[in-house]
C-alpha cells in the first residue's frame, strides 16, 4: 500500500510539472529519447524531493536513492503507457469511413511504370487505380486455398499501396535525405517551409520530417538535380496519402493508411473472412 500511495503522489508531482511548463513537458514526451527520459526522471525526482503540493510524502523521504529512482521510473513508465493508449484511441477516432476510403482508392490514376510493376508482380490486367489493384489482391487471396499462402491482409501490407515512399522530387525522383542519414540543412537540400494554401490547409498536418515540425506546414522542394519545384506535406487524408505520383508516404501515413484499409476491409464480411480472418488465425 505504501508504494501505491507514493506512486499516486508521483503522478501528482508529474501533473504539477506539466502545469508549470506544458510546452516543454509535451516536447519531452513527444520525442522519447534516452536524454528526454533522463530529464523527465530528474525533474520528477527533484519535484518529489521538494514541497510540491501539500508537503513531501513521508514514505518518499524514507526511500533510498535507488528506490527513489525506481519509483520515478515507474511513474514515468505509467505516464508513457497512458499517453500511448490515449494516442491509439485518438487515432482510431480519426479513422476514415469505408465510403471515403473507397472513393480515395478510386481517385488516383496510377502511373504507367507502377501499372507495369503491379502486373509483373501480381498478374492480371494493368490496374488503373489502387481500387483495381486491391481487387486483384482479393482474387489472389481467394485463390489461395492453401492456408500457407498469404491472405489478403498480408498481401495488402506487402503491396506498394501501403509501402514507405521517401519524400522526393516529384519530377525526377531525387530523394530528400532525412535527418537520420544526413547532416545537411533544409536549405542545403533545397527545402523550405511555407504556409498551406486555402485548398491545402484542411489536408496538412504537423509531424516529424527531418526533425520535429510542431506546425502544419507545406514543404517546398526546389530539386538540386533538375530544378523542378514540388510541394509536399504530411497529411491524415487518404486521398493525399494514396497519391501515386512520387508523393512521400512516411511511417505515420503508412500506419494511418493501414488503419483505414483495415476498417474498409473489415466492413466487407466476406473479405474479412478470407483476408484478415485467415491472417489472424495464422498468427495465433
Ligand atoms: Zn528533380
Amino acid at each position: 500500500m505504501k508504494s501505491t500511495s507514493i506512486a499516486a503522489y508521483g503522478a501528482t508531482a508529474l501533473s504539477l510539472l506539466q502545469s508549470r511548463d506544458p510546452a516543454g513537458f509535451e516536447k519531452l514526451f513527444q520525442y522519447l529519447t534516452p536524454s528526454s527520459l533522463r530529464t523527465l526522471q530528474d525533474c520528477l525526482c527533484e519535484a518529489l524531493d521538494t514541497k510540491t503540493t501539500s508537503g513531501t510524502h513521508p514514505g518518499w523521504q524514507s526511500l533510498s536513492s535507488t528506490e527513489k529512482t525506481q519509483c520515478c521510473n515507474e511513474v514515468v513508465a505509467e505516464a508513457v503507457l497512458r499517453r500511448l493508449v490515449f494516442k491509439c484511441l485518438r487515432k482510431y477516432s480519426t479513422c476514415s469511413t469505408p465510403q471515403t476510403m473507397e472513393e480515395a482508392l478510386k481517385h488516383h490514376t496510377l502511373p504507367k511504370s507502377l501499372k507495369e510493376e503491379l502486373v509483373e508482380r501480381y498478374g492480371g490486367d494493368p490496374p488503373n487505380t489502387w481500387y483495381d489493384a486491391l481487387q486483384r489482391l482479393k482474387v489472389i487471396a481467394d485463390n489461395n486455398a492453401d492456408q500457407r499462402n498469404p491472405g489478403l491482409w498480408e498481401l495488402v501490407l506487402d503491396h506498394p499501396m501501403t509501402a514507405y515512399v521517401p519524400v522526393q522530387c516529384q519530377s525526377c525522383g531525387l530523394v530528400v535525405p532525412d535527418d537520420l542519414n544526413s547532416d545537411l540543412t533544409d536549405e542545403q537540400v533545397g527545402l523550405r517551409e511555407e504556409e498551406p494554401t486555402d485548398e491545402e490547409a484542411p489536408l496538412v498536418r504537423s509531424g516529424w520530417f527531418r526533425g520535429p515540425r510542431p506546425h502544419a506546414k507545406v514543404f517546398v522542394l526546389t530539386c538540386t538535380e533538375c530544378g523542378v519545384v514540388s510541394r509536399w506535406f504530411r497529411s491524415r487524408d487518404p486521398y493525399v496519402i494514396l497519391n501515386a505520383q512520387k508523393w512521400g508516404r512516411l511511417c505515420g501515413e503508412q500506419e494511418d493508411l493501414r488503419l483505414d484499409l483495415a476498417n474498409y476491409l473489415d466492413s466487407h464480411p466476406n473479405v474479412l473472412a478470407s483476408g484478415l480472418g485467415s491472417y489472424l488465425e495464422r498468427v495465433q
